[in-house]
Formats: C-alpha cells, sequence, structure tokens
C-alpha cells in the first residue's frame, strides 16, 4: 500500500476560529504553541472560561485544550481574549493545519522545529489548504515521557546521530538536523500524493515511547485531572501553585496529564490527581446527563462510582452510543440509552450491548 494510501481523509477539527456547536454550547479548541503554556497563558484561559464559557476546560488527546459552553455572540470578545494571550493563529486555515503535537521533554530543539514547521506552512498556504483535517506532525525526543508512541501522519524524534523519521507508521531513516523542516514538508506531501521521499540516512533502533506517568520525573513534575476535565478553578489553583514553586509552564500531554517544570504541593486539595495508580486514570467517560442533550445518564457520577468499587481494566463509560470519551476498545464499556447502560466487553462504544441495567444495578456488572 502507498504511503498517500494510507492517510484518513475525513471529517475537520473544531479550532478557536472555528467553534463547534455542542450540547452545552459552542466548543472553542485552543491550540497551544509547542503544546505548552506560560503560567500567564494558563490563567487566562481559567478566566476566560469562567466569563465566556461555562467554567469547563477540557484536556484534549491531541495535547490541546477545549473550552465548553460559549455563546456565539462571545466569540469576538473570546477572540480578543486569546489574542492577547498569543493564542490564536492569523487565520482558520493555518490553525486547522497546525496540528503539531510536541513531547513534555522534547526541550528547546523540538519547539524550534515546531516553530519552523508552522512558518513553512503558513508560507506555503497551498500545502496548508490540501492537508486533511486531521492530519497531523509530532516531534519529540527519546526519555520517560516520549510520546512517540501516538498517532501522527509525520513524526520525527531527536537522535543523537540525527533526526530520525516516521512516515504514515513507517519509520524511513535519519534526516539531518539542518534539512529537517524541508524534510517534513516533503514527508506531507508523500503523504498526500506518494511523491518520492528525499533519501534518508539509515538508522538502527526505533525509539520506545514513555508511558504515562505522575508525580516527578527527572525536572518534570505530572498532575492529571480526572477524566481530562479542569473547572477553570482547578486552573487558577493549579497556575498558583506552579508560580509558588517557581515553574514556568505547563506541557500537556497526548495522555492528558500536564507536566511543569518544578515539583508543587496541594494538587490534591485541587481535586487533581497525583499517584499514577489512580482508578480514574484508567476510566474515560464523557460528561454525560445533565451537560450533553444526547445522554439519559450521567456517565461521570457512575464511573468515579465504578472506580470506587475498585474495577480492575479499562472502563469506558459513555453518555450514548456515539462514544465522544473514547474510540479505541476498553475492557468495559457502558453505553447509556432511555436512562439505562447496554454493557459491552472488550470493544467500543458502538459496538452491541449484551445486556442493559439501570444506573442503580452497577455493582452487579463488576461481578460479571
Ligand atoms: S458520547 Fe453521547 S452523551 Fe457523551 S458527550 Fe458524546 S454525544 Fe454526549
Amino acid at each position: 500500500m502507498s504511503l498517500a494510501a494510507t492517510i484518513e481523509i475525513k471529517g475537520w477539527c473544531p479550532g478557536a476560529l472555528r467553534p463547534m456547536e455542542s450540547g452545552d454550547g459552542l466548543l472553542v479548541r485552543v491550540k497551544p504553541w509547542a503544546s505548552a503554556l506560560t503560567l500567564a497563558q494558563a490563567g487566562g484561559l481559567a478566566a476566560i472560561a469562567e466569563r465566556l464559557g461555562n467554567g469547563h476546560i477540557d484536556l484534549t488527546r491531541r495535547a490541546n485544550l477545549q473550552l465548553r459552553g460559549v455563546a456565539a455572540q462571545s466569540l469576538p470578545e473570546l477572540h480578543r481574549a486569546l489574542g492577547q494571550l498569543g493564542l490564536l493563529d492569523p487565520d482558520a486555515e493555518i490553525e486547522a493545519a497546525r496540528n503539531i503535537m510536541v513531547g513534555p521533554l522534547a526541550g528547546a530543539e523540538g519547539r524550534a522545529i515546531a516553530a519552523a514547521l508552522t512558518e513553512a506552512l503558513s508560507a506555503d498556504r497551498r500545502l496548508a489548504a490540501g492537508l486533511p483535517a486531521k492530519f497531523g506532525w509530532l516531534v519529540d525526543a527519546p526519555g520517560p515521557l516520549s510520546i512517540i508512541g501516538e498517532r501522527a501522519d509525520v513524526a520525527l524524534c531527536l537522535l543523537p546521530e540525527g533526526v530520525a523519521l516516521r512516515v504514515a507508521g513507517r519509520w524511513l531513516g535519519l534526516a539531518s538536523r539542518d534539512q529537517i523542516v524541508s524534510c517534513l514538508l516533503a514527508a506531507s506531501r508523500t503523504c498526500l500524493d506518494g511523491r518520492p521521499m528525499p533519501s534518508l540516512a539509515g538508522m538502527d533502533s526505533v525509539p520506545v515511547p514513555g508511558r504515562q506517568r505522575l508525580g516527578r520525573i527527572g525536572d518534570a513534575f505530572g498532575i492529571a485531572a480526572p477524566f481530562g476535565r479542569l473547572e477553570a478553578g482547578q486552573l487558577q489553583g493549579l497556575v498558583a501553585l506552579a508560580a509558588k514553586a517557581g515553574a514556568s509552564e505547563l506541557r500537556l500531554s497526548p495522555w492528558r496529564a500536564v507536566y511543569l517544570d518544578a515539583e508543587i504541593e496541594g494538587a490534591s486539595a485541587l481535586g487533581l490527581i497525583e499517584d499514577g495508580e489512580d482508578p480514574l486514570l484508567r476510566i474515560d467517560a464523557c460528561p454525560g446527563s445533565p451537560a450533553c442533550r444526547a445522554a439519559s445518564v450521567d456517565a461521570r457520577r457512575d464511573a468515579r462510582r465504578l472506580a470506587a468499587w475498585g474495577f480492575a481494566g479499562t472502563l469506558h463509560v459513555s453518555g450514548c452510543a456515539k462514544g465522544c470519551a473514547r474510540s479505541a476498545p476498553a475492557d468495559l464499556v457502558l453505553v447509556g440509552g432511555d436512562g439505562r447502560y447496554g454493557i459491552v466487553r472488550n470493544g467500543t462504544a458502538r459496538d452491541r450491548a449484551q445486556r442493559t441495567v439501570e444506573p442503580g444495578e452497577l455493582a452487579t456488572v463488576l461481578r460479571g
């Protein structure tokens, strides 16, 4: 199969300049540069969420943030506020094309490459406009928080001997550092129309991905929010703790943990998770009722009950069969409908349920 044929061309992704209608108002996706926010940006976003949204902020699996519950008439003010924070792209086309995820420990070199790639996309409008909506890049370096295992159409890993390049899931070889941006652009054209890549040097081993870890990891300190949902007040509190500890920024990750560049104290008092073994980390749950009009069950309330009862595997609690919170299979999936839950084992929210139960009967599900 050609590289071009493996690229999915479907759908579109919301942004700040092109928000999406959802059950609780407009959903505004903010894409931090190089997957990181300064403390001033994070505090500013919390204030915007409080003032112009409903205070709910989602961490996404592409290391972005989503503000929820924004009214259409608030958009001009929201765009002004994001612009003042340096979080707004010049136009919707560049915003849509700038899907560049940077690893939490990719360092200054990784960020410089992401910035140069953004600049190159802005200069090549034809390429930017031709990219499929979900086309994405990944910039990373080896280490305990490497994100190299994540999906990306074009991925690179900074190695001492050169820059390892992966295109449409295949490691192709090593590019030289001074040509990496032109190689990334060439790789995206290869994905689009199959034109040949420039030749690359051979490489021996493929970098090993990291895994979700919280607490202290080298110079970083990780925390997570239950179900990837931060409330504006929690984010303000986190910014205050970070400032007190001398941190300068929040780095986002595709597993929705947030990493700071200093160790903070008191995150759990804010309702945040510091323990990498917390059962809530194994559970994906959409907002459910009453936040989403499509739901007839309170998915997150029931997910917390299941976590407290000690379910051992991966669990997805979905307000309806759309399955917004997780597309990958889970060991147990509860799918809401007509006030009950359909039970799916080793599948997704779209699979056929084996039986249905009332929310009050969920304890029986854990017994098999
Ligand atoms: S899965 Fe259904 S209930 Fe949950 S957020 Fe998506 S549409 Fe709403």
